[in-house]
């Protein structure tokens, strides 16, 4: 079974996909981490993310070994991977990195575009929203607890900035699939997502 779940910064579609991933016995791919990854190669070799050359350069030798990294949790990197994000061969050199393995189980992704691109035969596909608000709200949280500074309307302006470019790219824009439910989380918490989430791969599987 391969679950997409794809939406903007802060939507819950982390908490989602690894509750979903726990719950079902499925690896679990936060393909956000992979920009993330380039986004800060790029930054810590001294070159700009728009830079497309040195980004793609990144991207085909990234070592995903290297995603464990704290570093690439910070509002900095998220930036720089919206922007590294935007140029197409960065996109095509990521994509071998995110197809799931032949012959497992199953996957839960998350993303920006894992419904719509990487995995458009996905069985189910959820794409999570919430107000700009909110999900500052909760990135501020997140960041905190991972002993980070935040503030929050400089992670509202951030989160903007990214949601736009991420919306108005060229290549596999943000956006939800035809075929994924729309699930707006600004007044659910995370087990209610989590419930409706259940609920709707049960309807799924029985139709
Ligand atoms: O999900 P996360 O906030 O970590 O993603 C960081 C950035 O990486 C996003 O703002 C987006 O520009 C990019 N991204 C993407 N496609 C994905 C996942 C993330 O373009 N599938």
């Amino acid at each position: 079974m391969i679950i997409a779940i794809d939406g903007p910064a802060g939507a819950g579609k982390g908490t989602l996909a690894r509750r979903l991933a726990a719950h079902f016995r499925l690896a679990y791919l936060d393909t956000g981490l992979l920009y993330r990854a380039v986004g800060h190669a790029v930054l810590a070799a001294g070159a700009l993310p728009e830079d497309p050359g040195r980004a793609t350069c990144a991207a085909e030798a990234l070592d995903p070994a290297a995603l464990d990294d704290p570093a690439l949790r910070g509002e900095d990197t998220a930036a720089a991977a919206s922007k590294v994000s935007a140029i197409p061969t960065v996109r095509a050199a990521l994509l071998a990195f995110q197809r799931p393995p032949g012959g497992a189980k199953g996957a839960v992704l998350d993303g920006r575009d894992v419904g719509t691109v990487v995995c458009p035969d996905a069985d189910v596909k959820f794409f999570l929203t919430a107000t700009p608000e909110v999900r500052a709200e909760r990135r501020v949280k997140e960041l905190r607890e991972r002993g980070l500074e935040a503030i929050y309307a400089r992670v509202l302006r951030d989160m903007n900035e990214r949601d736009a470019r991420d919306r108005a790219r060229a290549v596999a824009p943000l956006t939800p699939a035809q075929d994924a439910l729309v699930l707006d989380t600004s007044t659910l918490d995370a087990d209610a997502v989590f419930k409706r989430a259940l609920r709707h791969i049960a309807s799924q599987n029985s139709a």
